[in-house]
């Protein structure tokens, strides 16, 4: 919340002589009759008794004095603020408090007892010296916490009063530094990086004399871990930092992102992710979801910008120049909403997005660039959330996807449940008590478990040891065990027997067998388990290839797309639709308009009449995935398309098109054909999925029911005005002159490495 403080001294220097004794570096003490809560987050302003503003920053209340007329000194009620944020100005004038406090020999956070004379007219009394240093423990505090470096009530100067007044209306905004809007790219830089931006971690690569390399830190790590956080002194810290946090803050720690980010707050999906993760994921603008740092709601693009940011500064201080091109990897499973949040995040962070590329395409790149190969290959990657595999083709430079699929519940967060779930069972044979109900001593274990698995790559057997995990009369209890190989070999085996059903089902989609493929790519740090390796050389009948680096490939790649950009030696990308795009009927059914891996570009007609007399508007919900049910879909959007001329049912003809960009970009236009007006169409994914389903299995939204594929022309530029803001806004033309025709987006189902 913002709280101004009205202080009765009219000058700098006036405020400097009296109220010092009120401060320190650490904070202030303000004297009020109704403290804050211990923990408020306060925007804070000390004013003058003129009303100019003397001190300005942030500060969260650390503990609140109770009045006590009777204590002597008389006790005050108020609080003491820690600072936690001070612009320039105010740090200056607190350091020239500190320094007469010194100078008068009071140590900073040691208190000065003060006289107390409040007038009755409020009026400041007259200036004391201190007489003493004391240890200034915040012992009269009503919430007693550890001491900061702050004065204590007792040391508050408490002959001058002042007024305590709300600044804001509603919830102050802290300035957590997040980053607002697009960082303006001035020149391009020479430099183009490729990132992998993952779930786990993300990292950056470059080609440098020929060759890919993957950017190392100063701090040797080659991987910068996609973890934003809150810190104790309400600093947003990012990457290894944030990472350190994971165990101790979880719920200011934001991991994960790349599984929500674009993704709208009210799908299945993002309610699963929710109740597992320990931050909020609360709803942001447009229905989006979002993140709860603090006191900030925060977008999936602001995490993600700032862990781009991290990488672009490891790049950035490697290479000793500036650099603000990158091609980033996605899922090869992502819609163009989530790619769409993924170049937003770029922009944030100062990068220009000179290609998405699909991460199994990278790997395959990593594999094969400028070695001239005529291989069919098959990308397993099984990276912390999901599950992706893909078949491609490679004839000298051309990489050509010929089928894809995944699963997005399955990846390396999947086998540390079971684990931990084995955990959770000794536990309780050993101590006879229930796991504690605390998210700390839960994220211990899931940390010891996941530790555990990628020990157990390496050895026969690791011993897990979590101390102090809960408290049985007192005395703590701990864990300790000792898991095998076997152990989790036993645990995880189905797990790894679904991806292989994935493989299984993404060959058939071609008419392929295992003897078809010539090399198999292990992509993703879950593919290190030995396990791994030897169920997909047993399923493919050989080894998988050891030519690219498991966690490094998918960069690597990225960083060969980036330098070829610049070279002669180009490369020609072939995608396909890895999950059909459909509309919505009636009764909660939808009818696949475009076929799951039609190669892109591709473009379908769709011919569509009124259904009603005299109607003048039509909905068509666009749904992406496998299955006939909408509620098992991924809704995509609305195209709604309004100033139909009113007509008898059936005689008002619309011409809707689908069209699939090279980068898996969906364009529905809409066109009424009947008269040739020109008719506005406004897509609006801001309905959320769960209402568009509603709607269909009421009979709502239904004007697909007479569809079919017709013999209708093209709609062309200039005929239909459709527009909806990616992430669901709907934007109008408005004003504008019917002609422009706005494209709108989709795409498809999950996931994410
Ligand atoms: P990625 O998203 O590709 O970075 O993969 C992260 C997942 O790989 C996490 O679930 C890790 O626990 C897992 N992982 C990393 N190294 C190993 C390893 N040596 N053995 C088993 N799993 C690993």
């Amino acid at each position: 919340m913002g709280l101004a403080v009205r202080l009765s001294y009219g000058t700098l220097d006036e405020l400097v002589e009296r109220f010092a004794v009120n401060i320190s570096r650490g904070g202030v003490f303000i004297r009020t009759r109704d403290p804050k809560p211990v923990g408020t987050l306060l925007v804070l302003e000390l004013r003058l008794s003129g009303g100019e503003a003397a001190i300005r920053g942030e500060g969260v209340v650390r503990w609140i004095q109770a009045e006590d007329p009777t204590a002597h000194p008389r006790r005050a009620p108020g609080m003491g603020v820690q600072f936690t944020k001070l612009d320039d100005a105010s740090r200056a004038l607190v350091e020239r408090m500190v320094e007469l406090k010194e100078r008068r020999g009071v140590a900073p956070g040691v208190v000065a007892p003060a006289p107390i004379a409040d007038r009755p007219d409020g009026t400041p009394a007259p200036t004391r010296a201190p007489s003493a240093a004391i240890p200034a423990p915040p012992r009269a505090a009503a919430t007693p916490t550890p001491a900061p470096a702050f004065p204590s009530p007792a040391q508050a100067d408490l002959a001058a009063p002042h007024r305590a007044e709300q600044l804001l209306a509603g919830p102050a905004r802290l300035d957590l530094g997040l980053p607002a809007s697009p960082r303006p790219v001035a020149r391009p830089s020479r430099a183009i990086i490729g990132i992998d931006l993952g779930t786990s971690n993300s990292c950056a690569a470059i080609v440098k004399d020929g060759r890919p390399y993957v950017i190392p830190s100063r701090e040797g790590h080659n991987t910068v871990p996609s973890i934003v956080g809150l810190n104790a002194r309400h600093r947003i810290v990012v990457g290894h930092l944030a990472k350190a946090q994971l165990l101790t803050n979880p719920k200011a720690t934001v991991s994960g992102a790349k599984r929500l980010i674009g993704r709208a707050y009210d799908t299945p999906l993002v309610q699963e992710i929710r109740a597992k993760y320990p931050y909020a994921i609360v709803p942001g603008e447009d229905g989006a979801a979002a993140v709860r740092l603090g006191p900030e709601t925060v977008s999936l693009e602001q995490i993600s910008a700032l862990v781009l940011g991290e990488v672009r500064d490891v790049a950035q201080n490697h290479l000793r120049e500036e650099v603000n091109r990158a091609v980033i990897t996605v899922p090869a499973y992502y819609n163009e909403r989530q790619r769409a949040a993924v170049r937003e995040a770029a922009a944030l962070a100062g990068l220009r997005v000179e290609r998405i590329l699909n991460e199994p395409t990278a790997a395959a790149l990593a594999y094969a660039y400028g070695r001239h190969l005529n291989q069919r290959v098959l990308v397993y990657d099984l990276g912390g959330g999901t599950f992706d595999a893909s078949v491609l083709e490679l004839s000298d430079n051309v990489y050509e996807v010929v089928s894809t699929g995944g699963d997005t519940f399955l990846g390396g967060v999947d086998f540390d449940g079971q684990i931990v779930d084995r955990l959770l069972a000794i536990w309780e044979e050993r101590t006879g008590v229930p796991f504690p109900d605390d998210r700390v001593a839960l994220s211990r274990l899931v940390d010891a478990a996941e530790r555990a698995k990628c020990a157990l790559s390496e050895r026969a057997e690791f011993p897990v040891s979590l101390p102090y995990l809960a408290l049985r009369d007192g005395a703590p209890i701990a864990l300790e065990a000792v898991l095998t190989r076997e152990e989790i070999v036993a645990l995880v085996e189905p797990l790894v027997d679904r991806t292989l059903d994935v493989c299984r089902e993404v060959l058939l989609a071609k008419g392929l067998g295992t003897k078809d493929i010539d090399e198999v790519l292990l992509v993703g740090g879950q593919s290190r388990m030995p396990l791994v390796h030897q169920k997909v050389a047993a399923f493919f009948g050989r080894p998988p290839s050891h030519a690219v680096h498991p966690d490094e490939a998918v960069a690597l790649g990225a960083a060969l797309l980036a330098h070829s950009l610049g070279s002669a030696e180009g490369v020609v990308l072939i995608d396909v639709l890895p999950m059909s795009i459909g509309i919505g009927l009636p009764g909660g059914r939808v009818k696949t308009i475009i076929e799951r891996n039609t190669p892109l570009p591709a473009r379908k007609q769709y011919g569509l009449t009124t259904t009603r007399d005299g109607q003048t508007e039509f909905e068509l919900a666009v749904f992406q995935g496998e299955s006939g049910a909408a509620s098992e879909c991924e809704y995509l959007g609305t195209l709604r398309l309004g100033g139909l001329p009113p007509g008898p049912r059936g005689m008002v003809k619309i011409a809707v098109g689908f069209e699939l960009g090279a980068e898996c970009l969906l364009t529905v236009t809409a066109r009424e054909l009947n008269t040739g007006r020109e008719v506005q169409a406004v897509m609006s994914a801001r309905e959320g999925a769960e209402a568009a389903r509603r709607k269909l299995e009421q009979g709502g939204g239904a004007d697909a029911a007479r569809a079919q594929t017709g013999n209708f022309p093209a709609p062309g530029p200039g005929d239909v005005a459709a527009d909806a803001g990616a992430g669901g806004a709907a934007v109008s033309n408005g004003g504008r002159a019917l002609g422009g025709l706005f494209r709108k987006l989709f795409g498809r189902r999950p996931e994410a490495r």
